[in-house]
C-alpha cells in the first residue's frame, strides 16, 4: 500500500530518562527508551511515520484487537561494539517475517523501505541506551495490531504499527530445564503456529505454567496429532545433538521459522558439523539419553541467543545432560555473538551498521 505521505516524522523528547536507568539490574523487557516509533494504517493505507516520546496511548476498550486477538510481533537486538558502533543482526528478516505473520492475520503488510529507515533512526535516537559487553543488547520490538472500534468478527480496517526499544542483559542466567508436551499443543496444522502472532503466547501461558509448577522453566512442544515429534520450545527452536550430529525439526505451518535457528545451521555447515533437519521422535530422543548418545539439547532464539538446557523431563522421569567439553552450543553462541558484536569476521553479510551520524 502506498502511503499518503511516507516521510518520517520525529518528534523529540525534550529531556532524556536514560541518567535514571541501574543497567545492572534491568529486568527484561520491563524499561523503554525515550522514543518509538508508529505509523497508523486507515483509508487503505499506511499513514505518516513517526517517532515520538515513549509513552501511553489513547485506545478505546471497542478496539478489535482486544476482541478478535489481530495482532502480531517481532523480536530483534541491536549490539554495540568497543568502538561505540552500532549493529542490527538480519534485520530484514524480521521484517520479512511480519509481513508473512501479518498476511496470515489479515493484517496489512508493512513497506520494507519504512520499516528500515524508521528502526535505523530510532536506534540512532536511542543509541546511549545501547550499552557496549557480554550480553547486553537493545531489544527491539516492532508489532501492529487492530485498531479499528467495532465488536463484528471481520478484519478490522485500521491497524497501528509500531516500535519499540528496551535494554536488556543476558536473557536466561544459567541452564534450562525443559519438559515434554503430552497433553497441550502450540499449534496445529494449518493453523497460525509459523506466525508470530500474539495468541500462540497467551495460548502458552497456563500449560506453561503447569510445566513451571514442577520445576521446568520451558515446553517442548510436540506435534499436535499425536505428541510424537519434537517440535520446538516456546519462544525458541530446539536443537539436538546426538553423537556428532546436530538435529533439528524442518519448519513447518506448526513451527516458527527463526532466524537463530537458520543461522546457526549455516554456522554449523561452516563448521563442517553433520546437519540433519529432521523429524525426531520423543522415544528417539529418550533412547538416545539412555544409551548416552544424546549429548546436547539447546534453544535457539533473539532473546536468549543459545539457551543451555540442562535436564528435560517426560513422564514423570528426568533426564540429566552432562556438560560437554566440546559443546556445539557454547561454539555457536560464541561465534554468532562475535558476529553480533562485530568481534570476528561475517562471512554471512548477517550484520547491518546502524549510520549515527
Ligand atoms: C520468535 C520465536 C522463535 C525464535 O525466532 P528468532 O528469529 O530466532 O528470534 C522461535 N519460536 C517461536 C515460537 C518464536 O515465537
Amino acid at each position: 500500500m502506498i502511503n499518503t505521505d511516507s516521510t518520517l516524522h520525529i518528534e523529540k523528547v525534550t529531556s532524556t530518562r536514560v541518567g535514571e536507568v541501574d543497567f545492572d539490574n534491568l529486568v527484561f523487557g520491563k524499561t523503554f527508551t525515550d522514543h518509538m516509533f508508529e505509523c497508523e494504517y486507515k483509508n487503505g493505507a499506511w499513514q505518516r511515520p513517526t517517532i515520538k516520546p515513549y509513552g501511553p496511548m489513547l485506545v478505546y476498550p471497542g478496539m478489535k484487537v482486544f476482541h478478535y486477538g489481530q495482532a502480531v510481533f517481532e523480536g530483534m537486538k541491536a549490539y554495540k561494539d568497543e568502538n561505540d558502533d552500532v549493529f542490527l543482526f538480519r534485520p530484514e528478516q524480521n521484517l520479512e517475517r511480519i509481513n508473512k505473520s501479518s498476511k496470515r492475520m489479515a493484517i496489512p503488510e508493512f513497506p520494507k523501505e519504512i520499516f528500515l529507515e524508521a528502526l535505523n533512526e530510532l536506534v540512532r535516537l536511542d543509541k546511549d541506551w545501547i550499552q557496549k559487553g557480554d550480553g547486553n543488547s537493545l531489544y527491539i520490538r516492532p508489532f501492529a495490531i487492530a485498531t479499528e472500534v467495532g465488536v463484528s468478527a471481520s478484519p478490522s480496517k485500521e491497524y497501528k504499527f509500531m516500535i519499540l526499544l528496551s535494554p536488556v542483559q543476558a536473557y536466561y542466567k544459567g541452564f534450562v530445564k525443559v519438559l515434554i508436551a503430552e497433553k497441550y499443543s502450540r499449534s496445529a496444522d494449518g493453523g497460525v503456529g509459523a506466525a508470530k502472532a500474539a495468541g500462540n503466547y497467551g495460548a502458552q501461558f497456563y500449560p506453561t505454567s503447569l510445566a513451571q509448577e514442577k520445576g521446568f522453566q520451558q515446553i517442548i512442544w510436540t506435534d499436535s496429532n499425536e505428541h510424537k515429534y519434537l517440535e520446538e520450545a516456546g519462544t525458541m527452536n530446539v536443537f539436538f545433538r546426538i553423537n556428532d550430529t546436530l538435529i533439528t525439526a524442518p519448519t513447518s505451518d506448526r513451527i516458527l521459522d527463526g532466524i537463530t535457528r537458520k543461522s546457526i545451521l549455516d554456522l554449523a555447515k561452516h563448521n563442517g558439523v553433520n546437519v540433519d533437519v529432521r523429524k525426531l521422535t520423543v522415544s528417539e530422543l529418550i533412547a538416545a539419553a539412555e544409551d548416552g548418545s544424546l549429548k546436547e539439547i539447546f534453544g535457539a532464539g533473539t532473546a536468549a541467543v543459545v539457551s543451555f538446557i540442562s535436564h528435560f523431563g517426560f513422564k514423570d522421569k528426568i533426564y540429566e545432560l552432562k556438560e560437554q567439553s566440546d559443546s556445539f552450543a557454547v561454539m555457536f553462541k560464541k561465534q554468532l555473538n562475535d558476529i553480533q558484536y562485530n568481534i570476528s569476521e561475517d562471512p554471512f553479510g548477517w550484520r547491518k551498521k546502524v549510520e549515527l551520524f
